[in-house]
């Protein structure tokens, strides 16, 4: 085996993908398998680290400083947890991060990972860097264009499957009907859209229609229901090792959660290299290639709401066009650390679509979602008086206790407001 270095990183090489098992987080379980089954039918072995439980926190604390995000913790407390006490060999395990390469401190946190590595004694495990923007070269780790576009597949897909099941699970007669179906369909798309597929537009309209009907056939009964949206710093948002298990939390408190989907942060990180030039008249080939993306990612969401239109059972979101012009008079475009104006214009989506109790999730001390979520809240409510918006924080020192507190109070308010 051949091990390739550089002056800063250790790469994944070309004879590392015959036999490595790569790690990835679980940050959204849905989108994560999915992506996890379609890489794997090019040839790869990548699983999903789905442990859980507050040791993964402590040993993320023990190799990381208490000063930095709680996801990063979470994120590094998981691969250590998986290398130290898993099933894998650390001399064939890679571990891959996602990153936006933006400007907020998660494009440090690889260096964080690559030092608690060294420091675990793992200092030969190699890290992939998985980004759009294409920040480090890891051989063995080369995406095809048919690959990227998949993998764009792969997130439409999980953020379909995550709203048919959180659109279904609060009402289903028999329970585990949602989770079961979710189940057999990551199975089945990994490979409709992996190594062998045919990518035409067409074809992933013939999978929705699919997936959506499937879901509209599963035995539903009326419930009185709260209906809550979750916005927020990305990991918190998603992660329920991040969240507490917020969505399940909601769930049994007799709640339907929404949650904006994944493709509207890629969009909204596409639609940010496009503004770029506006703002800091940054143009060449990063505004074409992001201005191609936009449209591109725009067009994708709106085949997939007009399907769902069409069907007819299910709440479709917002076109990303509207999205972007939500937050005008709260936020300008220009504010675009961690989840910038996105954010705002999340709460504001969800209070047009008739959601009006929305818990704002953040890791404690995270300043751009301080600015954006909880810093947005008063004008939002000042405009919007019939919005109910609660912040809950999240670190290794927060009460679970005191969050769910806070949710129980904000759905016993809206029940009220209901009866
Ligand atoms: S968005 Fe918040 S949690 Fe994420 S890197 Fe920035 S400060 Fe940390």
């Amino acid at each position: 085996m051949t091990t390739a270095t550089n002056q800063y990183y250790l790469q994944f090489t070309e004879d590392m993908k015959e036999d490595y098992t790569i790690l990835a987080p679980n940050m959204l379980p849905a989108h994560f398998k999915l992506i996890c089954n379609f890489m794997n039918t090019y040839g790869y072995h990548m699983e999903l680290l789905e442990t859980e439980g507050p040791e993964i926190t402590e040993l993320g604390l023990r190799y990381v400083h208490n000063d930095a995000c709680y996801p990063a913790i979470l994120v590094i407390g998981q691969f250590l947890d998986a290398l130290l006490y898993g099933k894998y060999d650390p001399n064939k395990t890679a571990l891959i991060y996602f990153q936006t390469g933006g400007g907020c401190r998660a494009s440090n946190y690889i260096s964080l990972l690559r030092k608690a590595l060294e420091k675990a004694g793992f200092g030969h495990v190699p890290v992939i860097s998985f980004s759009f923007s294409d920040l480090e070269k890891h051989p063995g780790f080369k995406l095809s264009i048919k690959q990227l576009l998949g993998l764009i597949d792969a997130v439409l897909y999980g953020d379909l499957l995550w709203m048919l099941v959180n659109q279904t699970k609060p009402y289903e007669i028999n329970a585990g009907d949602a989770d079961a179906l979710e189940a057999e369909w990551i199975n089945r798309l990994g490979e409709s859209i992996g190594a062998d597929s045919n990518l035409i537009m067409r074809h992933s309209k013939s999978i929705y229609r699919e997936m959506i009907s499937d879901f509209a056939a599963i035995p539903k009964e009326k419930r009185d229901t709260v209906k809550v949206g979750i916005v927020g710093e990305i990991y918190v948002k998603y992660a329920p090792l991040g969240n507490n298990k917020l969505v399940d939390f909601l769930n049994k408190e007799g709640a339907e959660v929404t949650t904006p989907g994944l493709l509207d942060f890629l969009t909204y990180c596409a639609y940010n290299g496009i503004v770029d030039k506006k703002f800091y008249g940054r143009g060449g080939l990063t505004f074409w290639v992001s201005k191609i993306s936009y449209h591109y990612l725009c067009k994708k969401k709106r085949v997939l709401i007009a399907l769902l239109e069409e069907e007819g059972s299910f709440d479709a979101p917002c076109p990303f066009e509207e999205v972007v012009k939500l937050n005008d008079g709260y936020i300008s475009n220009g504010v675009k650390m961690g989840e910038g104006w996105l954010l705002t214009s999340e709460m504001l989506e969800l209070a047009d679509s008739g959601i009006k109790n929305i818990v704002c999730v953040q890791p404690f001390g995270c300043l751009p979602n301080h600015v954006c979520g909880k810093g947005m809240m008063r004008p939002i409510k000042e405009r919007n008086p019939d919005i109910n918006i609660v912040a809950v924080d999240y670190d290794p020192g927060a009460s679970r206790v005191n969050q769910e507190n806070r949710l129980k109070l904000m759905l016993s308010t809206a029940r009220d407001k209901l009866s």
